[in-house]
């Protein structure tokens, strides 16, 4: 039996929701991740620094006993964001950084930006302060085809915005395309890479009919831009690093209505193993799990260690949200009802 033990690992990319699903959810990452940059994209979008406060202490209060999961809490940029709020909230360790969603790029995004150039000037508080920038990075246009909306984004949105302000610290989020994973590395800034996007390429979603079990934003693209996402997160390069960008829905409104999303945060690591495995590339997945953010963000990494082993692992097909006893609904996990070769012993102090 392999085993594998690394620094215990952060997700720089999560969506955790609110209420009975945060309360459902958040022990999948609070019990292996040592942080997680927390999205913004609420119901109502967290702009100013109560809502922060507000949404990071539910988040605090769903936690299991005595964990020391730590959320970092981002604030959503709209037309009218407030600078001095912003800035207060990162100076103050409220806001860890600054998301940007294109207008309606995904799910809750209808408050997003609709001309990136209207926030230049807090684009250069957010450099001159250290602030980092994290990106959603596609275009909305409804002329542009959606499986080139990242590639149309880099080009259109983010080439001026890299060349503008040199200094200010970007994560590219979960990118999709060989072309970002050039982008990023020849741009001297930050990439998330999801497990899905690892897994899955634009196919999935037509399999069996049209199946939005694998239908997310930005959406799985061509397998050879799935290969150049394999090669960059398999590299060690530390400039990519690992953000789940796991997404709960409850089943019924994602059988019905397809809502973007895919919740990986149950299988998370063993998902990137699988891949990193594949790739001969285990010595790497430490770097890209546990090392590469917290050297992007300057931050130390988590002190504790995480045990994992190589056995079957099968997977939920659904994991049920429970009120009072009473399973009210259920979120279908990523890999449902496969069974993967590794499995999380457990954190070693
Ligand atoms: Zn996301």
């Amino acid at each position: 039996m392999k085993t594998l033990t690394i620094l215990k690992p952060d997700d720089w990319h999560l969506h955790l929701r609110e209420g009975l699903v945060l309360k459902n959810i958040i022990h999948f990452t609070s019990e292996y991740f040592g942080r997680a940059v927390i999205m913004p994209n609420t119901k109502t979008p967290i702009t100013s620094i109560d809502s922060a406060n507000f949404y990071k202490k539910s988040i605090l209060e769903s936690l299991p006993e005595g964990s020391s999961f730590e959320p970092l809490m981002t604030m959503y940029l709209t037309d009218d964001t407030d600078k001095e709020e912003l800035i207060n909230g990162f100076k103050n360790n409220v806001f860890f950084a600054a998301k940007l969603y294109p207008a309606n790029a995904t799910t809750n995004s209808s408050h997003g930006v609709k001309r990136i150039e209207n926030l230049y000037k807090i684009f250069e508080s957010m450099e001159d302060n250290g602030m980092p920038l994290l990106i959603h990075g596609e275009v909305t246009d409804s002329d542009v085809d959606v499986f080139d909306r990242e590639e149309v984004f880099i080009d259109r949105e983010l080439s001026p915005i890299v060349v503008r302000f040199p200094k200010l610290k970007i994560v590219l989020e979960h990118i999709t395309t060989s072309y970002a994973v050039d982008f990023v590395q020849q741009n001297y800034i930050g990439a998330t890479i999801t497990p899905h996007h690892l897994h899955i390429n634009r196919n999935a979603m037509f399999f069996g009919g049209l199946n939005s079990d694998f239908y997310c934003l930005p959406v799985a693209k061509r397998e050879n831009n799935r290969l150049a996402l394999i090669k960059a997160a398999t590299s060690g390069k530390e400039c990519f690093f690992l953000g789940t960008d796991s997404a709960p829905h409850l089943r019924k409104w994602k059988a019905f209505c397809g809502c973007a999303g895919i919740f990986n945060s149950p299988v998370a690591i063993e998902s990137y193993l699988t891949v990193f495995e594949e790739e001969n590339s285990l010595d790497n997945f430490e770097k890209f799990a546990s090392l590469n953010g917290p050297n992007f963000y300057n931050l130390p990494p988590n002190k504790e260690k995480l045990k994992i082993v190589s056995r079957p692992n099968k997977i939920a097909e659904f994991i049920d949200v429970v009120e009072e006893k009473n399973i009210v609904g259920q979120i279908k996990p990523f890999h449902s009802g496969e069974t993967l070769k590794w499995e999380i012993d457990g954190i070693i102090n």
